[in-house]
């Protein structure tokens, strides 16, 4: 449609980034257009209302620019999902496996309100670790999942495959 042909015309392919043979799917062309960036927002808030959605998750780092000015736009609250040791007090931690090694991200224990319903969002679906983590995250800290929505997928690392046992009844959309 015509939302995701805009958003589309507005990412760029970096190839041999971060290393060679990976093509990389920059986002900042969108986030610097004032009429794309503003369409993305305004679709993600309209998503986090649609799902009923009190608190948007942001997925460090390009997670938090989407999910917090949609979390706003939806009168919603705004969470951070962080790498391992940048949030302050009581965190629920996930380790979670990367392509080389692993990885930790953490939310903090008292984010939510029991039950309370939430969206995750982040700009990439790419195998699916991530998210995955984070659903693992949003669930020990007592929310209930709303949604995922997320920028873009990478269909051919099928993500979306290894998140369909973690999304019950919560719908995941690629824009
Ligand atoms: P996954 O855990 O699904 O393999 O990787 C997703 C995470 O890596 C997301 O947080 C996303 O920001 C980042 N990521 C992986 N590949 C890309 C890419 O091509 N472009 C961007 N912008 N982020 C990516």
């Amino acid at each position: 449609d015509d939302l995701a042909a805009l958003l589309a015309s507005r990412i760029r392919d970096v190839p041999d980034y971060p290393k060679p043979g990976v093509v990389f799917k920059d986002i900042a062309p969108l986030l610097d257009d004032a009429v794309a960036f503003a369409a993305l927002v305004d679709h993600l808030a309209a998503r986090a209302k649609a799902l009923g959605a009190t608190k948007v998750v942001g997925l460090e780092a390009r997670g938090f620019i989407l999910a917090a000015p949609a979390a706003y736009a939806a009168g919603a609250g705004f969470v951070p999902v962080r790498k391992e040791g940048k949030l302050p007090g009581p965190c629920f931690s996930q380790a979670y496996d990367l392509e080389y090694g692993s990885a930790v991200i953490e939310v903090q224990c008292d984010a939510f309100v029991p039950g309370e319903r939430v969206l995750v969002v982040d700009d990439v679906l790419a195998t699916g670790g991530t998210v995955e983590a984070s659903l693992d995250l949003v669930r020990r800290a007592g929310a209930e999942l709303a949604g995922v929505a997320v920028l873009m997928e990478l269909g051919f690392l099928g993500g979306r495959e290894r998140l369909q046992p973690h999304l019950g009844e919560a719908p995941l959309e690629a824009i």
